[in-house]
């Protein structure tokens, strides 16, 4: 452990010493900071179901820790008398997932059928259970390593070769003809077409959902029924559709104050590194181009007054795993890195606009620059580890407790924020009926400290830089890659223990699969606090403790009100019919109206086929792109906040929104949201109120977030689905 770690713990040591615990209801940041370690122990013991190595295992174990004989799962559920049931996360260091249960013919592997989460199918034959009770005393076998395709992973072969080594698991760097159990993609889950089990390094989806617009829409959404809870993301508008509302608001916020000179920040949708941003202090200066060549950018409210360090501006790269998306579970990396700007920083003035080394924070800019410092040390340089930034400001006494518990809650409602359109990108790509891999994804947060250390969400990379070496000019003119000991500290990290957490083998068993569209309750598996969280899954002994810590299912309760919008697409999902599909044709639409019974003397059919046909309409920008006509989730959100409206006119959106919830579910039995009922409630949707001050802009707000987007829907131009395929490789940003 390197000295600035051991520093601060003290420090923490201290702080808890003086009585600053988080308050209960709070995340606990304590346990969480990148500047502490956790603590490592074995996973709790548990049984489960086992072969022998190999694929052509004949027999099926129980293995028993802890010397106790039952033939229950952990969860205490007896495993006969389910004819085909699914039990999730097998979790033993010495279990086999792949199971070819003898005389039976059935591969216990891969997801259930109902489902493409992450389950394991288990078919139990009395067979199974008669070679289940003699071999229950066998000793287990020495499990084979787990192996991974690392043939499409690019930039980040590097660091997972370095990863899989010290693992001491088995690397196919040109591929395999027989299944891997983790492939590591390096751009999108499609670079690999053909895999139809195991687990890939990327959702479907994702890449879309964290276009700039995208992730800007997902939000607004959030924001339009949790404002408070929201507030971490700068105002934004949707280039070039919502140009005349910028302005016009822009225009009121000057005219309201003339001493206000705002800025904005205009990033091109599809763009990174800092590509096409610009500056602009008016909306006039904006370089829109009408017609077909339109270019789809966002602007944003500019955060003028940044945290400096060294007088520099500059931002945080988290990583963050989402390892599951149902049940929800999210890790964070308690190392990352911080980017630092070249030039010292200046508040925005007409004259500094376009000094990119002073405003932008992005590498690949400011390598450019003569005052780039390459450094092997992790607390100089321009590079440099996120714990050693806040060793420097707890020295300062920044309560950085506060700040990290701040950035785990910017974490997962972000996440919370992408997680139905992902569910439903999911179920299209890898419908339950098809065999597929399961998923998990890695994720670059780009996060600015505002001068009030409140954090702000600049943007969330699907394809974080895993580059652990960076191009420098050894000699005058000639350039190579030499290593870049930072990178590498923090990226190696972050692989490794991901692909720990991933490892099919140390899978904790669980119980009650969760179909996303159909089939019986969906029931959020909750592990209670201070289970397997922090500790090492394996009993390696030598490794490091886990770098990722979990926070999701680990703050549920803090987090899980937010999940609405997840309700509504479990609704949309459930209508799609078709398994495939991500849009709503208007007969599936008029079903769930029907089904609902939300139709009455106030809402015909009629005017039902016409709110369809309103909505479809102003969202069928995306239909070039999309695999199909009809109505996409977050058209189907906008038609949900409608309905609601009608219906609960008296109400507040988001009670409206709860009360057309559950409505609908009512209507539907058990299979919709079961989870979310349970956790949802009317009463958990109400704010928590904001801990920090609301960032932006002196608003004059002439228009509340749900009447600016009523107000906006008539030119509003949805980007659900643009150019699946047109996506890049990874690069540093
Ligand atoms: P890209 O994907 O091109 O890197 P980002 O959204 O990350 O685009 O923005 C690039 C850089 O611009 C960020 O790293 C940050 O330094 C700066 N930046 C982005 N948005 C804002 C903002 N709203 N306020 C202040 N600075 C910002």
């Amino acid at each position: 452990m390197s000295d600035h770690y051991g520093d601060v713990k003290v420090q923490l040591g201290q702080m808890k010493s003086l009585g600053e615990d988080a308050e209960k209801e709070e995340v606990d940041p304590e346990e969480e900071m990148p500047v502490s370690s956790p603590s490592a122990s074995p996973d709790p013991a548990g049984c489960c179901i086992t072969t022998a190595p190999g694929t052509d295992a004949l027999s099926t174990n129980i293995c028993k820790q802890k010397g106790k004989r039952s033939r229950k799962n952990p969860c205490g559920k007896p495993l006969q008398g389910f004819p085909a049931h699914a039990v999730k996360n097998i979790n033993s260091p010495i279990c086999e997932q792949t199971l070819l249960i003898k005389g039976t013919g059935k591969i216990l592997q891969g997801k259930s059928a109902e489902s493409n989460w992450n389950y394991v199918a288990v078919h139990e034959s009395s067979n199974t259970q008669e070679t289940r009770c003699e071999d229950e005393f066998k000793l287990p076998r020495k499990r084979r390593p787990v192996t991974v395709d690392t043939s499409k992973a690019k930039t980040s072969l590097e660091a997972l070769k370095l990863s899989i080594k010290e693992l001491q698991w088995k690397e196919f760097h040109t591929g395999r003809r027989a299944a891997c159990d983790i492939y590591w993609h390096g751009v999108s889950f499609h670079d690999n077409e053909n895999i139809v089990s195991g687990q890939v390094n990327k959702f479907p989806g994702m890449v879309e959902m964290l276009r700039k617009i995208n992730l800007s829409r997902a939000v607004r959404t959030m924001q339009e029924l949790f404002p408070e809870e929201y507030d971490f993301y700068p105002r934004s508008w949707i280039l070039p559709e919502e140009y005349q509302q910028f302005s016009t608001e822009i225009r009121m916020v000057k005219e309201s104050d003339a001493t206000e000179s705002p800025t904005f920040i205009v990033k091109p949708d599809g763009g990174s590194q800092g590509d096409g941003i610009y500056l602009i202090r008016d909306p006039g200066d904006l370089k829109l181009v009408v017609g077909a060549q339109a270019k789809q950018a966002v602007v944003q409210e500019y955060i003028h007054k940044p945290l400096l360090i060294d007088k520099l501006k500059f931002d945080i790269r988290l990583y963050v795993l989402i390892k599951s998306v149902q049940p929800l579970e999210i890790y964070i990396a308690k190392e990352g890195l911080t980017r630092f700007c070249t030039e010292p920083y200046q508040e925005p003035s007409q004259k500094n606009l376009s000094r990119v080394f002073m405003h932008l924070t992005n590498y690949s800019l400011n390598v450019q620059s003569g005052n780039y410092v390459h450094s092997d040390s992790q607390n100089t340089g321009s590079k440099r580890t996120l714990s050693s930034v806040l060793y420097r400001l707890a020295a300062k006494g920044v309560d950085i407790k506060r700040v990290w518990s701040d950035i785990i809650a910017l974490v997962i409602k972000s996440v919370i924020a992408v997680l139905p359109d992902l569910k439903v990108h999911y179920q299209a790509d890898i419908p339950p009926a098809k065999p597929g891999p399961t998923c998990f994804q890695i994720l670059g947060f780009d996060i600015l400290l505002m001068k009030n250390l409140k954090p702000v969400l600049l943007e969330v990379n699907s394809n974080p830089s895993m580059r652990i070496e960076h191009e420098q000019e050894v000699a005058p003119g000639v350039f190579e890659y030499v290593p870049s000991p930072v990178d590498e500290q923090v990226k190696v990290g972050v692989i490794r223990d991901t692909l720990r957490l991933m490892d099919p083998f140390n899978k904790k068993l669980t119980a009650t699969p969760h179909p996303a569209g159909g089939g019986s309750d969906p029931v959020e598996v909750i592990p209670a606090d201070g289970d397997s969280q922090g500790r090492s899954p394996d009993n390696a002994g030598n490794l490091p403790p886990l770098c990722l810590k979990q926070v999701y299912p680990k703050y549920t309760k803090q987090f899980s009100h937010l999940r609405l919008v997840e309700r509504i697409a479990a609704l949309f999902i459930r209508f799609l019919g078709v398994k495939g599909n991500m849009r709503l044709g208007p007969t599936a639409f008029r079903t769930f109206i029907r089904t609902c019974k939300l139709s009455n003397s106030n809402l015909t059919m009629a005017s039902v086929d016409i709110l369809y046909i309103d909505i479809t309409r102003r969202w069928s920008f995306a239909l070039a792109d999309s695999r199909e006509a009809g109505m996409g989730l977050q058209a189907f959100v906008e038609a949900f906040f409608n309905l609601a409206g009608r219906r609960f006119k008296s109400l507040a959106l988001r009670e409206q929104v709860v009360s057309l919830l559950d409505l609908c579910e009512s209507h539907l039995g058990p299979q919709s949201g079961a989870e979310d009922r349970r956790s949802l409630s009317c009463s958990r949707a109400l704010p928590r109120g904001g801990r920090t001050p609301a960032l932006y802009l002196p608003r004059p707000r002439p228009i509340s977030p749900a009447a600016h987007r009523r107000a906006t829907s008539q030119d509003c131009r949805p980007h659900q689905r643009p150019k699946p395929r047109t996506l890049r490789a990874n690069v540093e940003n």
